[in-house]
């Protein structure tokens, strides 16, 4: 029997949906219509693309949203100026930063510049400690989405042993915060892990994070693992999960790339922003 599906387009649509009506009800009653900014440094085609498609995923909710394109030389003092500008204007709830910056720009600077109430991508080291704390409600949109996607597959997390591999800050580390916090046993591995395949066979929750396209078979993979392939590669027109084919054939339930984590980043992005949005105005419910 193959492996079930792990549909994240389904649960991405799902969530847009009560973000939408939550956003109708929020301008009705407080009058309040949640407010995104997403600054974007130089115009790297991909970035154009995911702000392009935030941006929209921004209106279908009916939030208000704006997007600022600087030229790739610009300074981080006036990256860091325009971001400060952001965090006093009350109509936006979020700011979101599109990564990679230039290598001329310090991410960390510019991360903290964030007002960590309207960091609604969770990388603000304040946020971020939150959620080593176990108590962030703006948490990093990926490894957030992974997490929703096993929860609403029922998929329990509990005693799992989990194995994330790949310990990127804005991937790997929170997925592994996230996944202790769920009560799994976790394990990090990275590139200078020993023997890569001898952890990954001990999950019983593998979560692919490295960015090597096909890389993972089916030989790296415990008979019944759930597999959450959160690579996204672009190679000779064709879009790459971490997984190679043959890990469907171990797998009991297997996130599809692309149509899996993808969708879900987005949708709790919304969500997030939501989020930010009520707790800025002292919204409760
Ligand atoms: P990074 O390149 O920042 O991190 C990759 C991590 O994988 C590093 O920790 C690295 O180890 C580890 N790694 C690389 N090669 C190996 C290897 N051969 N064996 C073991 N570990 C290895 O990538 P990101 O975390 O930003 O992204 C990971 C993937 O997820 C990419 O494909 C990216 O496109 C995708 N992605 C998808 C998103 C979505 O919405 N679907 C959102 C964000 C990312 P080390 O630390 O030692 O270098």
């Amino acid at each position: 029997m193959g492996a079930r599906l792990l549909s994240g387009s389904a649960r991405a649509a799902q969530v847009r949906a009560e973000v939408a009506a939550e956003v109708e009800r929020l301008k009705r009653g407080s009058g309040v219509q949640p407010g995104l900014a997403v600054l974007m440094v130089g115009n790297h085609p991909a970035s154009v693309a995911y702000v392009g498609a935030k941006l929209k995923a921004c209106r279908e909710v009916g939030f208000f949203s704006l997007q600022e394109t600087f030229p790739e030389e610009t300074s981080e003092d006036e990256v860091v100026q325009r971001i400060q500008a952001l965090n006093q204007r009350g109509e936006i709830h979020g700011i979101l930063v599109q990564l990679p910056l230039s290598p001329h720009l310090d991410p960390d600077r510019i991360m903290r510049s964030v007002a960590p109430e309207k960091d609604v991508d969770g990388f603000h080291p304040l946020n971020r400690g939150d959620l080593v704390l176990g108590k962030s409600d703006l948490v990093p949109c990926t490894p957030m989405g992974v997490i929703d996607l096993l929860r609403t597959h029922e998929i329990p997390v509990a005693g799992k042993h989990a194995v994330v591999v790949g310990r990127s800050n804005i991937v790997g580390k929170p997925m592994a915060a996230l996944l202790l916090a769920a009560d799994a046993t976790v394990t990090v591995c990275h590139s200078r892990t020993p023997d890569l395949a001898a952890f990954t066979r001990q999950a019983e929750i593998l979560v692919l994070a490295l960015g090597q396209p096909h890389s993972i078979t089916g030989t790296h993979v415990r008979e019944g693992a759930v597999v959450v392939d959160v690579g996204f590669t672009r190679e000779n027109g064709m879009i790459k999960g971490d997984a190679a084919p043959d890990v469907a054939a171990k797998a009991s339930a297997i996130t599809p790339v692309p149509g899996g984590v993808g969708p879900m980043t987005i949708a709790v992005l919304l969500r997030n922003t939501l989020v930010a949005a009520k707790k800025l105005h002292g919204v409760s419910r």
